[in-house]
């Protein structure tokens, strides 16, 4: 058992804030990644949960029992961080047995352990390499079985990928997904990279200014993130956002897009109705490029007529860019779609789809 608890946790350098009343809570064998921008507070995060760094105030607790008394080497953490900590004096099976070693285990399991822990980060034919030798993707998972040999009941894991190149990320983030199913973990994983936190996250806890933002599963972050921060920080291109200004005309609600056309909504529509109960007139209004259908001018359903500006060609997808000036729309077709510059084009905004956000504060309006 190893579950975690940050207790309105908070850590500040001088005037500064790297924490601000942190609380979280990580269950046992869960996979959390932590989610942000550069200065976010993520590391200061991992380095109070690893014993590095003392809170200023607040509480950690491990399986429900207080441990900011507890230094680093006695909390059963094992810690990988961004620069792998590896002895290149070593080779990589004294690399791999040295904790094991230290603690005195037999020498018959030390070997065991070796072999399985070289076999699940596919070193096995490296094993009397000497790790100085190893390639920078070689040693960054020799950190990894390095750390996780030890099996620690809490695995935290900063960065790790930021070094290597995007092929062997790629390959590494389904490597970790098998180790944590394999060793039963709890793992938490520090990322400014949403892919990463998307794809081997059971939650995420996204970050912003030390402050946690939303905390939930990729789904429920992609889907219903709870404000603007994340809206704009999930997802590749991002959630258009677009301010738009509440009208309502003999009866019928309307959202107002800048030196664009109205967007009439039915009045028992989903959005209508978040708009109506939302005291603001001006509200922002979002969409993800992915939920956005192009259509025909001459198409009778209410949408906004834009013209294209920019035509981003990615492989199996197309970006659209639309629009100018305060109304902007990314749009991504599946196929490759072929339009002039300057073409104007249809786009209709499903309401299942469409998210609303209170300008002033960025809070979703549900
Ligand atoms: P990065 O991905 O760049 O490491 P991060 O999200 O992990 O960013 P932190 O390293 O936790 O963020 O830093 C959060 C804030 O705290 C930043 O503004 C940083 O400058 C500040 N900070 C972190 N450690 C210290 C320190 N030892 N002394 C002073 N300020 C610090």
């Amino acid at each position: 058992m190893a579950s975690i608890d940050l207790i309105n946790l908070t850590k500040t350098f001088g005037p500064a804030t790297a924490v601000n009343d942190l609380t979280l809570n990580v269950r046992d064998n869960e996979f959390v990644a932590l989610l942000g921008p550069s200065g976010c507070g993520k590391s200061t995060t991992m380095n109070m949960i690893a014993g590095i760094e003392h809170p200023t105030s607040g509480e950690i607790r491990f399986d429900g029992r207080d441990i900011s008394g507890l230094p680093a080497n006695k909390r059963g953490i094992g810690f990988v961080f961004q620069n792998y900590a590896i002895f290149t004096h070593l080779s990589v099976r004294e690399n791999l047995a040295f904790a094991l070693r230290v603690r005195g285990v037999p020498r018959q399991e030390i070997n065991r352990r070796v072999a399985d822990i070289a076999a699940l980060m596919r070193l096995s034919d490296k094993l009397d390499r000497p790790s100085a030798r190893l390639s920078v993707n070689e040693m960054q998972k020799l950190a990894i079985g390095r750390s996780a040999i030890a099996e620690p009941a809490i695995f935290l894991l900063d960065e790790p990928l930021s070094n290597v190149d995007a092929a062997f990320r790629a390959f590494m983030r389904t490597e970790l997904k098998h180790l944590q199913h394999a060793l039963k973990q709890t793992m938490v994983y520090v990322t400014h990279d949403q892919i990463e936190a998307m794809s081997l996250a059971d939650r995420i806890a996204v970050m912003s200014n030390g402050v946690l933002q939303q905390f939930g599963t990729p789904e429920e972050v992609y889907n219903a993130p709870a404000n603007t921060f994340v809206a704009n920080f999930m997802g590749s291109p991002s959630m258009n956002l677009i301010t738009a200004v509440v009208t309502e005309e003999s009866g019928r609600t309307a959202m107002s897009f800048k030196n664009a056309c109205n967007l009439a909504l039915t009045a028992d529509g989903p959005l209508a109705t978040r708009l109506l109960s939302s005291k603001s007139r001006e509200v922002t209004f979002g969409i993800r490029p992915e939920d956005v259908e192009l259509a025909d001018t001459s198409d009778p359903r209410p949408g906004l007529t834009l013209p294209a500006t920019f035509v981003e060609p990615i492989g199996p997808r197309t970006t659209i860019h639309l629009g100018e000036g305060e109304v902007r729309m990314k749009v991504i077709t599946e196929k490759r779609f072929r339009t002039g510059l300057g073409q104007a084009l249809k786009i209709i905004m499903p309401e299942p789809k469409c998210h609303l956000f209170d300008t002033k504060s960025g809070a979703a309006l549900r």
